[in-house]
């Protein structure tokens, strides 16, 4: 593990230009509506943070909650428990869930069930990475940064048993 080195998959540059698109997308599909922003804890916290300021609105809540997946490192078994739930219901709201990754889609295909038995007024998923290689649940993903390889990637909010998570930009460990 101390020997192994970080090769960068995504600049922090490039991930800065994609988010900004990402937040202007989002920023003009609820234009004069209010939009709950809800991060998955804790992946998305970079990216929650970037993409909050790339949405020129003054109509943007920020929520998040906690999900423990039960499975090894690197596999889900799409047994999910909230470990933190959101702080206010999303009943009639416009919800955007903010995740990091969707791997085999099994998290996702959890939490958006969840979601939408809150009665919330949509939902929708922003994620920054794809892996379709992997997929086991089909997600549709209806703001996606960038569609990747089947790396296991860190950084940018990512971890490796809770490290890397502050590495600016996303890389792959060789
Ligand atoms: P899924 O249920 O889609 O297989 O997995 C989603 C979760 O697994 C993500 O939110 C993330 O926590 C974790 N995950 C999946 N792929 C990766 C990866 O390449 N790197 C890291 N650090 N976590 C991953």
């Amino acid at each position: 593990m101390e020997n192994r080195k970080v090769r960068e998959l995504l600049s922090a540059e490039r991930i800065g230009k994609r988010v900004a698109e990402l937040g202007a997308e989002i920023a003009r599909d609820f234009e004069g509506k209010e939009v709950v922003l809800v991060g998955v804890l804790k992946g998305s916290f970079l990216f929650m943070a970037d993409l909050a300021r790339a949405i020129p609105s003054e109509h943007v809540l920020i929520d998040f909650l906690g999900l423990a997946s039960y499975g090894d490192e690197t596999r889900s078994s799409g047994v999910v428990q909230i470990t933190a739930d959101l702080t206010k219901p999303v009943e009639g709201k416009h919800v955007v869930v903010v995740e990091d990754i969707v791997d085999t889609g099994l998290t996702m295909a959890y939490l958006l069930e969840n979601l939408r038995t809150r009665h919330p007024a949509s939902v929708k998923l922003c994620a920054l990475l794809h892996k379709p290689s992997r997929a086991v649940r089909q997600i549709p993903i209806d703001y996606l940064g960038f569609t990747i390889e089947d790396h296991f990637v860190i950084g940018y909010g990512l971890d490796y048993a809770q490290r890397f998570r502050n590495l600016p930009f996303i890389g792959v460990l060789e």
